[in-house]
């Protein structure tokens, strides 16, 4: 082995993340895994039994680089009925390899090297690997836990603009906070793009999945917005087909044309049949998510009540599907060390935070533990934090 190879710079220290490492233990100790947001659920029979018939009735060869055009039209209809916006199925709406690609295309397409990408930490792992693939700079901007709710202050998002700044990228509904941007924090986020003129990307893949009283706001429905802004989505979280990795991007042409141009070149076009069949899927959505709604939100709500009741102080989770626990009450000022002892103290695997966190400085002591599962490995997990607590 030649031990003076390096990768390239770019890819440097990217290799295994603590992701492996807690999927890897949960393997090796058989614990029940609430570390990687991988669904247990069920996904939509009539889907499933349309992708295979897709396949077996021939549709196996490269879908037009920009998607089916079905699937183009029916994300076009989703983003009209559900928020008011339009946008030609060709031209301002890319099908992509996941929302993943999505990111990494637009990214690609946005910034040159040492450009600045504004991002709310924690984030989503793929944002600092992204910016840093696009040769940018990720800056963070902190979401402050205000009793158990992650905040956004505008003062913060103001001062972190520079004149580098040229992309804001937002995710609500929020990885890994279960946050909901609400109305106010969005108009702020807005008079901060706009004043700034900066291109905004938004990844709203748990657009469906937010529970009680809770609403999602798309950014690109706000005054101004619509010309500068990028929002991708994806079927993986909404149907349970992470495996699938169909994603779509909508914005304005010259943005999309940008995302096309790199995309076209990373994976060219994916995944026909599934493309298909979720062109057909996709104007049922409303009724299949309100039934996954429910699934999710008493499995966030058992989790959380679980929590609580262990001595591991949960945050509120209003979307998606991860809450954060305070482990200090176990004794731990360590999420990293709290997860690697865990599955051995009380056969349950979770995430830490801090995974999740770009800024140096940023909490240490929570862990996400996933409820996307079934609710009796929610049940079991929360009756063995109970024994070990
Ligand atoms: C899961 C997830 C993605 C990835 O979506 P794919 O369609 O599977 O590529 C992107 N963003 C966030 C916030 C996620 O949680």
């Amino acid at each position: 082995m030649n031990t003076d190879w390096n990768p390239a710079a770019r890819v440097r220290d990217m290799g295994t993340s603590v992701f492996t490492e807690m999927t890897e233990l949960a393997r090796a100790t058989g614990a029940v895994n609430l570390g990687q947001g991988v669904p247990e659920l069920d996904s939509p029979a009539v889907l499933l039994k349309d992708v295979a018939a897709a396949v077996l009735a021939g549709s196996n060869q490269y879908p037009p680089a920009a998607g089916f055009p079905a699937l183009r039209e029916a994300v076009a209809e989703h983003q009209r009925a559900r928020y008011g916006l339009e946008y030609r199925p060709a031209g301002e709406v890319l099908i992509t390899t996941g929302a993943t690609e999505a990111l990494a295309a637009a990214l690609l397409a946005l910034c040159d090297p040492g450009d600045e990408i504004l991002a709310f930490d924690p984030c989503y792992d793929a944002y600092p690997a992204g910016a840093r693939l696009a040769g940018a700079r990720l800056v963070p901007v902190p979401l402050e836990l205000s009793g158990d709710t992650f905040v956004l202050d505008p003062g913060a998002l103001r001062a972190a603009v520079t004149p580098r700044s040229r992309v804001l990228l937002l995710n609500t509904p929020h990885n890994p906070t279960g946050k909901v941007f609400t109305a106010d924090e969005l108009a702020a986020i807005a008079d901060v793009c706009r004043e700034h003129e900066l291109t905004v990307v938004t990844d709203e893949v748990y657009e469906h999945l937010v529970y009680g009283d809770a609403r999602h706001l798309t950014l690109a429905a706000l005054p101004g917005m619509r010309e500068r802004t990028l929002t991708i989505s994806s079927a993986g979280k909404t149907f349970n087909v992470t495996g699938w990795k169909i994603g779509w991007v909508c914005g304005p042409a010259h943005l999309v044309a940008a995302v096309a141009a790199a995309k076209q070149f990373l994976t060219y076009a994916t995944g026909t049949p599934y493309q298909e069949a979720l062109a057909r899927m996709l104007g049922d959505v409303e009724e299949w998510a309100a039934g996954l709604r429910g699934t999710l939100s008493r499995n966030r709500d058992l989790l959380t009540e679980g929590l609580a009741r262990a001595g591991l102080r949960p945050c509120r989770a209003d979307a998606g599907y991860f809450v954060q626990a305070d482990v200090r009450e176990w004794g731990y000022t360590d999420g990293v060390r709290f997860c690697r002892e865990l599955p051995s103290r009380a056969g349950v695997v979770a995430i830490p935070t801090s995974a999740f966190y770009v800024r140096p400085n940023a909490p240490s002591y929570l862990v996400r533990f996933s409820f996307c599962k079934r609710e009796e490995s929610v049940r079991t997990a929360v009756e063995k934090l109970l024994s070990a607590a």
